[in-house]
């Protein structure tokens, strides 16, 4: 397995949520040389510098100013998305059943709830203290699970498992004995909580020198990004690289895409590196491009025909450009343009997927982004299969692939 491949497990294995996953980003980042700021601070930052802001612990921007004016040269932007479908644990979770001590959660984005059946699983977020500071925290070992039900007492179940998140999905914690989740966790100090449920086995190589591991969408592309933003050449423009959470669930919130999050840091970037010119933000936009990065659908071998027959990207095929006549992806010609021509540059292969005409499309922050900020986009993606899925699939050697055309991007 590629190198980056390799790497791309291990930062899987140490982000079971979106805070895991920024804490672990913005870990590489620090060591790269970029410096952190706080949204509370007044910046002032100079060409050349490398920062990055973190915002509510679930959504990240990391950036490198540009040796000329934002207004003169715009930026070059990459963005991603942090979270993934999951079951978030409730605020009264605690449910004891038939000698059962169990957790009561609720469905987060659109998971497809079968893979999450007979998987030796875990509990990890972050709790928040009555003083108000939050730290991460991750039950150790493989304590929770979901158990099938035997098919001798539900024979239905060859017709189509049909599965109540409220009655079937309930994770079991061990017997009533067991300790509550919250001392297991050892924060029986915690007033609020964001915890989420995540698959413990380790990422994969298996296959074609492929990856199988759960949150590949979109820790895939926060990955390569990451990589990326601390590759790039410097530049006369901006560099910058943007992780929103939510985005399974709609992005809306202040650290989602349809939030203020990125509209703001862009705002202070123009004025924190001292340009007072009212227009400068508008010309600085009118200049900049967006990269929207996630996963995208292989083509699969079970189900080729839910696929467009002239459009079936392949896992190792390189970076999937996405169409949409309807804009759900937000790719025009002269993005598609750009980011094709970057990655030739880069001696990457690029592949194409619009959905078929009589099924429905997926979307991503691309359309929420150039809606809101006017921003020319691209939407592109690594192939994957069984997306949303528990364990997904994707290959190791679309990573360098999506790493040098990224870097293109950003230089
Ligand atoms: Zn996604």
């Amino acid at each position: 397995m590629s190198s980056l491949g390799d790497d791309l497990r291990a930062f899987v294995d140490v982000s079971p949520t979106p805070f895991h996953a920024v804490a672990e980003m913005t870990r590489r980042l620090a060591e790269a040389g970029f410096t952190e700021l706080l949204e509370t601070d007044r910046w002032a930052l100079r060409p050349g510098g490398a920062h990055f802001v973190v915002r509510d612990g679930g959504s990240l921007i990391a950036f490198r100013v540009g040796s000329a004016s934002l207004a003169d040269a715009g930026l070059r932007i990459v963005g991603t998305h942090t979270d993934s479908p999951t079951f978030k644990v409730r605020p009264l979770h605690d449910i004891r059943r038939a000698g059962y001590r169990l957790v009561g959660v609720e469905p987060y984005g659109g998971l497809l709830a079968h893979t999450w059946l007979d998987r030796e699983l875990t509990v990890a977020g972050r709790v928040t203290t009555a003083d108000g500071t939050s730290r991460l925290v991750r039950l150790a070992g493989a304590t929770l699970r979901i158990p099938s039900l035997a098919i001798h007492l539900d024979r239905s179940v060859r017709d189509g498992l049909v599965l109540d998140p409220q009655r079937h999905l309930v994770p079991v914690l061990g017997l009533e004995s067991e300790p509550e989740l919250l001392e297991q966790l050892g924060a029986p100090d915690a007033v609020g909580f964001d915890l989420v449920l995540a698959d413990t086995q380790p990422a994969a190589s298996t296959g074609s020198d492929w990856i199988a591991a759960p949150r590949l969408d979109n820790l895939g592309s926060c990955h390569s990004a990451t990589h990326a933003l601390i590759a790039a050449e410097p530049a006369a423009h901006t560099a910058l690289f943007v992780a929103n959470d939510h985005e399974e669930v709609g992005s809306g919130s202040a650290e989602g895409a349809r939030g203020s999050f990125l509209a703001d840091v862009l705002a202070r970037l123009v004025a924190a590196t001292g340009d007072t010119d009212p227009q400068a933000y508008h010309r600085a936009m009118a200049r900049s491009r967006l990269l929207s990065a996630d996963m995208a659908h292989a083509v699969h071998p079970n189900f080729a025909d839910r696929h467009e027959p002239n459009h079936t990207p392949r896992l190792g095929g390189g970076p999937v450009v996405k169409h949409n006549a309807n804009q759900a992806y937000a790719t025009d010609a002269t993005t598609a343009a750009w980011f094709v021509a970057r990655a030739s540059e880069a001696g990457v292969p690029v592949q194409h997927f619009v959905t078929r005409a009589d099924l429905p499309c997926g979307s991503t922050i691309g359309p929420l982004t150039a809606t809101r900020l006017g921003i020319a986009t691209v939407d592109v993606g690594s192939p994957t299969l069984a997306m949303h899925s528990c364990r997904e699939l994707a290959s190791a050697e679309d990573v360098p692939l999506m790493v040098r055309a990224m870097t293109a991007c950003l230089s």
